[in-house]
Order: C-alpha cells, then structure tokens, then sequence
C-alpha cells in the first residue's frame, strides 16, 4: 500500500475515534467524507459519489459545501445516525504542514437542539440505561433542548425497557459497552433508536450540585452515565441541564406500545397524524411548553387519585370562568416557548430576538399572575411560589437590545443608542462619517458638472468615486487618483475620502466587536436566572393544559369523572372523542357502559361496522382522558383507577401494521393475559378471526373462560361468532350485549346503539350488498349461509366440551414449535366426489349409512371397523 498522504493520515486517526459516526471532514469550503462514509452517505443524501487519488490508490469520496451542510445533517440525522463534526482549528494561512483539526461537535438524533431537527409539541430525549448487580435496571432520560433530567429504576425486563422507552419516544439511547447484547438486540428488534455507547460514569464536579435531590448511588450513576455521554458529544457546558428528578415508572397507567398505537392517542395508525388522534381533539394549549406537556401526560396518564382529582378539580374551576379562561389564554398565547429560550440563552446559541422574545414573554406574567388569583386565591401558591423577579432582566433587556435586532449577533445593530457611551461615540463617527460621504456626492456633482457621478462602496475597494465613460473627459485632471477601470465607468479615489473610509470603517468594526461583548454580558445576566424560568415554564405548561382541558370540555360537552371505590364502571351516554368530532354534530350515538360484579366481562357481538369497535376504544379513551385530569366525553362517569390497558385486534382488522399474522396476534394476547391484573382494562377485537372458523371460535372461548377465571380484569370482547354468546349461561361474570342493527327495506341500518342482549345475526351480508357487491355473489352467499347455519348447529361450544380441551391441547404442542405459523392447520381430510369413488368404497359407504349405532355394543363396533379397513386394502 502506498503512503498515505499526511492529511490522509489525519483523517484515519480522527475517523478511528469516531467509527459509529459519519465524519464530516472540513476542507475549504467543504465538508468531505471519505471511504464507507462517502458511500453510505452519497446514497442516503442521493449526491455524487466521487474519489480522491489516482489508479489504484483512489478513494471514495463525496462533498457537501460548508454553507449548506446543515440540510445534509438533518436528513442523515432524521434517519438516526451520528455525525462528526470535524473542523479546522488553526488559519490556514499560517499552518505549518497539514491543518490542525478537531471533532468539534457530535450530533446525534438524540442530542440536536436544532429547531429544524426537533419538535415544537415534544420533548427530544436521549434515554440511557444501566444495569446494576442487584437486577435493577437504572433509566433516565434528558431532552438537551430544555434541561430536564427524569430518573426512575426499572425491573431488569426488556419489555419494560421497552415500555419505558417508547413512552419517552426516545430517538437514542446510551448503553454501556458491556451491556447485554441479547437484550440490546431485542430492544433493537421493537423500536428505532440509535443506539450509542458510554463506558464512563464517573462524576464530573461540575454538575454535582445536579443529584442532590436523588438519594440512591444507583440513580446517580445511571445520570453520570449520560451526562459523560452528554459532555463527550456536545463539547461545552451544559449549565441549562436540570437537577435530575426522580420518577417512578410504575405510577403511571401503563399502555403498552401496541396499545398505544391501536388507540391512536396521540397519533393515527395508518399516516401518523396528529389530527384524528386523541391529542389532536384535546389538545388547545396554546404554547409550546404547554403541548409538550399535555403529550407527555397522555402518554402517562396517572394512577394516584388525589393527584388526578386535584387536575380535576382546577379544570372545575377554570370551566365557571369563562371570560378570565379565554383573556389567560390571550396571555399565554405570547408566551414564547420558554424551556426552549433559556436551553439556547445557556448553550450559548441565543440571539438577541430571542432574548427579547423571552422579555416579551417574562412580562406576561404579573397579567397571568393577577387573572389565576381573580379565579382562586391559592393559584399563586401552586404555581408561582418562587421568589425570583424578573423585573432587573425585564429592565436589562429592554433599555438594551433594539427593537427589531437581526438574527447574527457578530454584525452590529443589536444595541440601543444610549445604553453605553463608547458604543455610541463609534456610532456616531460612522454616522458622522457617512453623512460626509453622501455630502461628497452632492458637492463633486456641482463642482464636475457630471450628474450621474457617484459615491460608491464594495468590500474590496472600500468606498470610490465613480464616473461613467462618456464623462471622464469632464474632469479636471489630478481631481482624483484613479483606482479601478471598468467597461463603462472609471472609478477614483481621493485621500480624504480614504481618510474618512478608515474612520468609518474602524468605528463599524470596533462596534461590531463591541456591540458583541455586550451582548455576551447581557446573555450571562440571562443565564443567572436559566433555572427559576425552567421552573417557571413548568407551571405555565401546567396551567396552559388545565386551561385546555376546561376549554375542549365546554366545547365539546364534556363531563367530570369520579373515581368510585367499588370498582365499577359506569358510564352514561359515553361518546368516542375522535369520531364524534369527525361526524357530523349530534349524530353520535351515545352509548352506556356498566361493568361490574355479573357484568365484569362484555361480550360484544353485532354486525360488521356495527360500532363494536368503536364501544370499546371508546372505553379505553374515556379511562385515559379521565386519569389524565381531563373531563370526558359523556353526560355521567364513574370509574376505578386503572392500572394497565391491553388493546389486541384481531389480525383481520390490524391492517395497518403491516405485519398481519395471527402469530402476531396471539403474541399480543398472550402478553396481555400474562400481564394483566385485576385493575387491567383488557379490550380485545376480534380476537381469532386471524385463522379458521374452528380454532377462531375454540381460541375465543377459551381465552375468555382464562380472563373470567384467573385474570379477573374488566374486558370487553367483541366477536362476529354467535356461537360464543352462549357462555353467557357457564360464566358468572359474563354478560352479553350487542350493537344493534335493523332491517328496513330489505337493507341494514345500523343504530349504533348498543343493549343488552346479543345479536339476533350477522348481517354480513347487507353490508356485502351496500359495498354493491355483484347480486350473484350476495344471493349465492345467502344460500351458502343457511346450509352452514344448518350444519353448525351441531358444533360443541359450551364450556369445557372435549372440542375445547383438544384444541387446547393442540395450542400446547403447537406453542412449542414456535416457527409453525399457522397454528391450527386444516385436517388433511381428502373428499372425494360420490362419482369418482371406487366400486369397493361404495359400497363401504353403503354400509357404514346403514349402520344403527345406537344398537351396536363396543365390541360389535370396533369388529365392524376392523371389516371396513379389510375391504379397502
Ligand atoms: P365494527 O367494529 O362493529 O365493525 P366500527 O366500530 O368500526 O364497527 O364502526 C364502524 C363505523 O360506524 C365507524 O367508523 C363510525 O363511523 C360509525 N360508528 C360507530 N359507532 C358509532 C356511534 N356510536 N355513533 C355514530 N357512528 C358510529
Ligand atoms: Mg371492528
């Protein structure tokens, strides 16, 4: 191999540093990726891949101008990879040999600030586990973007590794290298996130004072794991960070991921869209802070009563004060995103727009203040108890920083004439400086008698006189000293205007310079205050979202719920947030839910589009909304405090995910029922419907008896097998209700209503005929129905009948050879037609028909069998 040449060789020792990242190698005006990184990049970023060196020695190659790179990040970091932010660290100009250059930035999908990276209405976290020798799994997570650090010790299961993260939505999480690779790759296997690695855990003393409130060595750690990582990647001082709090993971109502997807609470199942999600009907914060806030409660709704009763109670409160509610919510809505403001104002990347968009906001405040107290007197109290005033930074900001400043910082223009003497003295020789030159114009235009002469300036000559071609002649010579020729035009200078160009330039150049210490100065001031507005922006999310909540609870009709002590579930005239606000107004059928004691298990069965579906997210909606704080759409609701909900849909219905398999949807029932307990909400759709009639019907029926007996959760089970309605008489605590549909001219109208009772039949086929489904199919189909209605009559469903206890059995075996996907396969039964039956079969047929079983013993039988078995070999 050829010698490598000495930049070369610096770009390897850097990239062996930075393996897991792209390296992103500044030269000039570009940034180069080299080797894998150029080939990877050059297809995810879809630009040409080129190569550097010749022959055999020519590497690949690919570039991005500097000035443009940051679009290129953001698509590769989207994606979730890391990047090396290589730059050079000395002047070329006076570098001796290669260029010094350093990594001076890592970003990860985990780590960006960047407002075109992240989202306004979520936090961007970065999780980091650590696995301590006792089987407790340390689990904190931080979003850089506004400092806070949460806490919390896990059970050393990957699911609730997995739960954990994915109610964080965390992009990227910290392991240490030496961390189970199994379980990472598990983990892998269930949700995108980068993974990134951390070795160190070592306290740094700068941040000590941040884990004082944590009282365990095992929380500390895991929190000195990420911060190492943290410091690593992001290369200077993070004093935005929060003092890390402690969470506890199992205070919340837990909701798996499936669950969570299935019940569309924040997000749409197919496009992923906030609109048609719980959140996009609940949501009327008005600021940032406010909606990140009201995602994060939706995706941990509570389990404490008082503390969800005491959200309850505010947003009471806030409903009989309809005009302070809207004029609060005037105030808020300038309240610029305030966690997001002080992140920057400490990460050093403010500017002065946004410190006087955190002025604007600070000066909301007494207003805020003053209407909480008109509508209770301990709103203060909760919400504004810290002594800090803002008044000083108020003042600072605004004797300081001009109206409408410009978005760099190192330009000039920022500052306020008369906030500092020296400033001004420059400003007024540049000002001074220029009105010269534009009397210069005026007064060489009379003297020359050349009208079209002008002064001009450009950056490389500075300031000229400029005379067009046809004028030169005009001038007195020696007037001025020839500097540039153009095609058209001379263009002069003269000494005095050099001499005043010096000033003028000098005193923009020692302004610029000055006016960015003070704003450094007027940043640090900022700074002193980062953490009493990060808690400030706390109660002011706080109230946006209780704000919200009494809003969308006048305007939809919403109801307080209570939580009863005797377990039951009572809910009258209950709504589905999302498709009442879909359809049109009043034409929701409300429906009721009672669950309790003989009915803690609904079985639900009722034609296809019936609603059956809809009744049981309803449910689960209204269980969420209320332990969240929030009122709930339905005119009375009584419930217990839940502590996990499990949604399954059958496979015939879970279109959407993609992965269709009835494997997936007896996975997804199994977790539930292991999972489970007696405060669970368990709903499953469809349940069996993923295989044939048979097994579907032995699968239901079976899970329900397990639920009724040894779970004991509230269930709602729906089902299109009439069959199963009859296990209503062998389970005490099962009860049958149906969505009721009716015939008018021969066509299906459903009335969503649901009652008591099950359905009379499945009407399958009328909603085959309002699909305008060929007649010939839909007669054809009607037929076939009655002659399988006649043969099913004969099927065993009632509980425990051998059928059952077979198929049981055949789930055992079959659970053991987990690669089978289809778990009750058809029984190779070969039918042959009457006609092409061998003579001897024939007549075996013959015989086995005239058969009188009920008169034969035994032994006659199995010497008959022995018979029939002879005649066909
Ligand atoms: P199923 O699960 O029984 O097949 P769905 O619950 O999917 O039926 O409901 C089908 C459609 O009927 C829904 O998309 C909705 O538009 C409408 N629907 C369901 N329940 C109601 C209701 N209570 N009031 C009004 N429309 C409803
Ligand atoms: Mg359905």
């Amino acid at each position: 191999m050829a010698e490598q040449t000495p930049m070369m060789k610096q770009y390897l020792e850097i990239k062996a540093q930075h393996a897991d990242a792209f390296l992103f190698f500044r030269l000039g005006d570009f940034y180069e990726l080299f080797h894998e990184d150029a080939i990877k990049a050059a297809q995810e970023l879809e630009i040409t891949l080129t190569g550097r060196g010749k022959g055999d020695e020519r590497i690949p190659m690919c570039g991005v101008p500097h000035h443009s790179a940051e679009q290129y990040m953001v698509r590769l970091i989207e994606k979730g990879y890391k990047i090396a932010i290589c730059e050079q660290v000395e002047d070329p100009a006076v570098a001796k040999g290669v260029v010094k250059r350093e990594v001076v930035r890592i970003l990860t999908p985990g780590t960006v600030v960047d407002k075109r990276m992240i989202q306004e209405k979520e936090n961007n976290f970065i999780t980091s586990i650590t696995d301590f020798a006792d089987g407790t799994i340390g689990f904190i997570r931080t979003d850089l973007s506004t400092g806070e650090n949460e806490v919390t010790l896990l059970n050393d299961d990957v699911q609730e590794i997995i739960q954990e993260l994915t109610s964080s939505r965390s992009k990227e999480l910290v392991v240490d290298p030496q961390f189970a690779e199994e379980k990472l790759a598990q983990i892998k296997q269930a949700i995108h996130v980068t993974v990134s690695y951390e070795e160190n855990a070592d306290i740094i003393s700068d941040y000590v004072t941040l884990t004082e409130p944590l009282e365990q060595k095992k929380l500390q750690t895991t929190f000195w794991r990420m911060c190492q990582y943290l410091v690593r990647t992001q290369k200077r001082a993070l004093n935005h960070l929060q003092p890390v709090v402690y969470y506890p993971a199992n205070s919340y109502l837990k909701i798996d991921r499936h669950s969570k997807r299935n019940l569309e609470l924040t997000e749409t199942l197919r496009d992923k869209k906030k609109q048609g999600s719980l959140i996009g009907v609940i949501d009327q914060t008005v600021t940032a802070m406010g909606g990140r806030m009201l995602k994060k409660w939706v995706e941990q709704p509570l389990i404490q009563q008082e503390v969800i009763e005491e959200r309850l109670n505010i947003v009471e409160n806030f409903s009989s004060f309809y005009f302070e509610r809207e004029e609060l919510r005037d105030e808020l809505k300038e309240v610029y995103d305030l966690e997001r403001l002080v992140g920057r104002i400490a990460y050093g990347n403010v500017n002065a727009r946004e410190l006087l968009q955190l002025k604007r906001s600070l000066e909301k405040l007494p207003a805020v203040k003053s209407i909480l107290e008109k509508m209770s007197k301990n709103y203060s109290e909760r919400w504004f108890s810290q002594s800090t005033s803002y008044e000083p930074l108020i003042a600072l900001l605004d004797k300081s920083l001009v109206e409408d400043p410009p978005i760099s910082v190192k330009e000039g223009g920022l500052i306020k004439a008369g906030f500092h003497e020296e400033l001004d003295t420059y400003r007024d020789a540049s000002v001074n400086g220029k009105r010269w030159i534009a009397e210069l114009e005026q007064k060489e235009r009379q003297l020359t008698g050349i009208k079209t002469l002008k002064v001009g300036y450009n950056k490389v000559f500075g300031y000229f006189i400029e005379v067009t071609r046809a004028n030169v002649q005009l001038l007195p010579e020696g007037r001025y000293e020839r500097k540039q020729t153009l095609t058209n035009a001379e263009r002069y200078i003269t000494p005095e205007l050099k001499e005043k160009e010096a000033i003028i330039l000098g005193a923009e150049e020692k302004m610029e310079q000055l006016e960015y210490e003070l704003f450094l100065t007027i940043r640090d001031e900022a700074k002193k205050y980062v953490v009493s507005i990060q808690e400030l922006a706390k109660s002011i999310s706080e109230i946006d979202v209780l704000i919200g909540f009494a809003t969308v609870a006048e305007n939809n009709r919403y109801t307080k719920p209570h939580f009863s002590t005797e377990n039951k579930v009572n809910i009258v005239g209950g709504r589905h947030p999302v498709v009442e606000s879909v359809i049109p107004k009043g034409d929701y059928v409300a429906n009721d839910v009672q669950m309790q004691a003989e009915r803690e298990m609904l079985l639900i069965t009722g034609p296809n589009m019936a609603g059956k579906s809809t009744y049981m997210r309803q449910l689960a909606l209204i269980v969420v909304m209320a332990q969240i704080g929030s009122y709930v759409p339905a005119e009375a609701v009584e419930l217990p405090i839940f502590d996990q909900i499990f949604t399954r849909i059958g496979a015939a219905d879970d279109l959407a995910s993609g992965q269709s398999t009835f494997m997936v949807e007896m996975l997804e029932t199994q977790y539930a029922l292991t999972k489970a307990s007696q405060n669970s909400l368990i709903l499953l759709d469809e349940i069996g419907r993923g295989t044939s009639t048979y097994d579907g019907i032995a699968l239901a029926q079976s899970i329900i008896e397990y639920i009724h007996d040894e779970v004991k959760a509230k269930t709602l089970f729906s089902t299109h097998y009439h069959e199963l309605t009859s296990l209503e008489e062998s389970l005490d605590h099962l009860k049958n209700v149906h969505v009721s549909a009716t015939e008018e001219d021969g066509h299906v109208v459903f009335l969503h209503k649901v009652i008591d009772g099950q359905a009379d039949r499945s009407y399958g086929i009328y909603v085959a005929e309002l699909a305008k489904m060929p007649t010939a199919v839909t007669s054809r189909a009607e037929e076939l129905l009655f002659q399988l209605e006649q043969g099913m009559k004969q099927m065993p469903v009632a509980a425990s009948t051998p059928f059952v206890e077979t198929v049981k059995e055949e789930v055992a075996v079959a659970k053991e050879e987990p690669t089978q996907l289809s778990l009750f396969p058809e029984p190779a039964v070969e039918i042959k037609k009457e006609e092409s039956l061998t003579k001897a079969e024939k007549q075996l047929m013959k015989k086995i028909k005239e058969v009188d079983v009920l008169h034969l013993t035994p032994f006659e039988a199995m010497q008959k069998v022995y018979e029939w078995q002879k005649s066909l070999k």
